[in-house]
């Protein structure tokens, strides 16, 4: 790969911070699922958080730990606060490591993203967000899909197992991340990957619009932009500006809602309201869906694409369907070979 290293690099924390930069309808789902993981409270992990964890996490005392967190938070420095959760956060961590260790039989799931093997994922609170989408298309709506520490969902964890095989390339690659979520951050820190981070409102390294980027024409070796092309107003502008953006030979990688009932796309800009994009599109900010042959429409912008399906990976890090109907789980690989 040649080029200049993108000028900022954000380094992921290891932490996850519950889930909040996942945009839309995850963010409650998953912080749902974050808060109830907390509840179940292993004895390796009374280990190390003390019997007032035992009692302040227990299912019944959420609000009683959410008091005294918040009595906590409001007298320490800031600092402070963060160092301890920091602790707090590398004390699960280290759980997990030596639950791993002791029961290794046990554990069936593996999340690639943050590395730990668990006995189950957890599953989120879907049937709770009825106002930001259309339940009826969750088809085991408790299904448990998501990593218990860095609420990793199965697309997050095809993308790092993706990544994971192309640790070398991307060592030394040039990579703009669009709307980066913690787990697969998570993943890029562990492996020592560095990229640039960008969206439209997030903290981010860069706040650009992907649809028209302003950025130089070729300076990137790896776009990622996952669960993003229905979000954007014209999403064929979106995969042109990839394209300009994109050095020849290089790598755009992305995943979308898709419907099996649908062939290319369903989009209708008429349709405006939230109830209306939930009832056609399924999410309250989707402005599509897509279809089985969406990979078509990403080569009309002129990728080579090749797909890689869910079945194809190992059923202990992701159920092939899931969470909702229009989770297919497919990830595609658009490379830009130069010849339009
Ligand atoms: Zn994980």
């Amino acid at each position: 790969m040649c080029g200049d290293r993108a000028p900022s690099v954000r380094s992921p924390c290891i932490i996850p911070p519950a889930a909040l930069h996942y945009g839309g309808v995850g963010s409650a789902a998953e912080v749902s699922a974050f808060q109830r993981s907390r509840c179940r409270t292993s004895p390796v992990r009374l280990f190390f958080c003390g019997g007032i964890c035992k009692y302040t996490f227990e299912k019944d005392n959420n609000a009683m730990r959410n008091a005294i967190k918040g009595i906590i938070k409001k007298i320490c420095p800031k600092s402070l606060w963060t160092q301890m959760h920091n602790v707090r956060v590398k004390c699960v961590y280290f759980s997990y490591q030596l639950n791993e260790l002791l029961h290794p039989k046990k554990m069936r799931c593996y999340c690639p993203c943050c590395g730990l093997k668990f006995e189950s994922f957890i599953a989120g609170k879907y049937q709770e967000c009825v106002d930001k989408l259309d339940t009826a298309r969750y088809v085991e709506i408790n299904q448990d899909v998501i990593c218990p520490f860095c609420y990793s969902l199965p697309r997050h964890r095809i993308l790092a197992l993706w990544l994971e095989k192309r640790k070398v390339l991307l060592a030394s690659a040039d990579i703009l991340y669009f709307a980066a979520v913690q787990s697969e951050l998570l993943w890029m820190k562990r492996n020592r990957i560095f990229c640039t981070t960008a969206d439209l409102y997030a903290d981010v390294d860069l706040q650009i619009d992907i649809q028209d980027t302003k950025l130089t024409e070729q300076s990137y070796d790896f776009v990622i932009c996952n669960h993003v092309l229905e979000h954007v107003e014209d999403f064929r502008a979106t995969l042109k500006e990839v394209y300009r953006i994109l050095r020849p030979e290089g790598s755009l990688i992305c995943s979308f809602p898709m419907d099996p009932a649908i062939i290319l796309v369903d989009e209708d800009p008429t349709i405006q309201t939230k109830t209306e994009k939930i009832r056609r599109f399924g999410q309250q900010d989707h402005n599509r869906i897509f279809g089985m042959n969406a990979g078509l429409l990403i080569s009309d912008a002129g990728f080579v694409v090749e797909e890689i399906r869910g079945e194809d990976y190992p059923k202990e890090i992701l159920p092939v369907i899931g969470p909702a109907n229009y989770d297919m789980n497919i990830l595609f690989h658009c490379r830009k070979t130069g010849k339009r």
